[in-house]
């Protein structure tokens, strides 16, 4: 591992202020630490941020949803609010990584984490999102776990994270606070799709920091949840997932916010699906019919193509989980 400084901040302003003269920000560091010791990362210093006050899960007087940046994964899982309100969060979490990095890892450092593609993670490897125009070397390599949604010639490495799925899902936004104040990016904005340049992952701004997420009211009551299909039972990424919330009213669908994970390159926001279910009565064709829009667009490689039919089963099975069988 190169030497690098180390900076622990007490407040925004001494964050900001860090962040500024190019600090990386880390937290939990389960991800940064990783990637420095393999040398994929390698930043001249670190700000640590944990002391900061962003710990807080509330209601706001709108009836949104705040999680702040450094809420655990473990804290915001088991939080009553969220396990009430919105089970498709705590679901997501509860099925991501091992209990003892859901007790380190923050929400913020959750959707900021870095893929899991192999061939980055592999300093000998060609890769165009750790080193700019060296190539991609999942694209005639093994790409089981890739991306059939969203990639480019570039890259076609999957987001890994299982609650920015349900972030997805439910509209959440990303709050900022960066050298210019602050801000709130929708998450449909927030993480990039790789386009010519893999190497940009995000709508953080030099030295902007995260600072909460909010999840907007949503109509009630909401039923929710998340299906995560993996080659193991734990500690293992999505090969496909389906983050779903239905309003049903009146026997009829009024909202359906449903979201895919595991197969694009970012949280993939499965509006063709919403709009099937909006408007109709719950039943098993309707699952059936919606659940077949899941992988429009979908482009596989040589060793995905499986995931396109996986796709559409875990939609259909998921909103079967949480509409019912009629
Ligand atoms: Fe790198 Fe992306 Fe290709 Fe993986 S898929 S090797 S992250 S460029």
């Amino acid at each position: 591992m190169r030497p690098f400084a180390y900076t622990r901040v007490s407040d925004t302003g001494a964050a900001l202020a860090a962040g500024r003269r190019g600090g990386r920000y880390i937290a939990g560091g389960t991800t940064l630490v990783d990637l420095m010791r393999e040398t994929v990362e390698q930043p001249d210093e670190l700000v640590d941020i944990s002391s900061l006050e962003l710990r807080e899960v509330a209601t706001t007087a709108g009836g949104a949803l705040r999680i702040g940046a450094l809420v655990t994964m473990a804290e915001a899982a088991a939080h009553l609010e969220v396990r009430t309100n919105f089970p498709v969060i705590s679901q997501a979490l509860e099925l991501s990584a091992s209990a003892q990095l859901r007790n380190m890892a923050t929400i913020g450092g959750n959707i900021m984490q870095r893929t899991r593609c192999t061939y980055f993670r592999d300093v000998s490897a060609a890769c165009n999102k750790r080193r700019p125009g060296t190539g991609c070397a999942a694209l005639d390599g093994h790409n089981r776990s890739h991306a059939i949604l969203g990639g480019s010639d570039s890259c076609v490495a999957t987001h890994a994270s299982d609650v920015a799925v349900a972030f997805a899902a439910l509209e959440a936004t990303v709050e900022v606070l960066g050298p210019d104040g602050q801000r709130s990016v929708p998450f449909a904005e927030f993480l990039l799709r790789p386009g010519d340049t893999p190497e940009r992952e995000h709508a953080l701004r030099p030295g902007e920091l995260i600072t909460a997420v909010e999840i907007p009211a949503h109509p009630r009551p909401l039923r929710s949840g998340y299906l995560k299909v993996r080659d193991r039972q734990s500690y293992e990424f999505a090969l496909t997932s389906a983050a779903v919330a239905l309003h049903v009213q009146g026997g009829v669908i009024r909202a359906a916010k449903v979201a895919a994970g595991g197969v694009g390159t970012v949280p993939w926001k499965l509006s063709a699906v919403e709009v099937r279910l909006v408007g109709q009565r719950p039943s098993e064709s309707l699952w059936a019919e919606a659940a077949e829009a899941a992988a429009d667009g979908a482009r596989s490689l040589q060793h995905n193509g499986f995931k396109v039919d996986l796709l559409k089963r875990t939609v259909q099975r998921q909103l079967r989980i949480v509409g019912g069988n009629k």
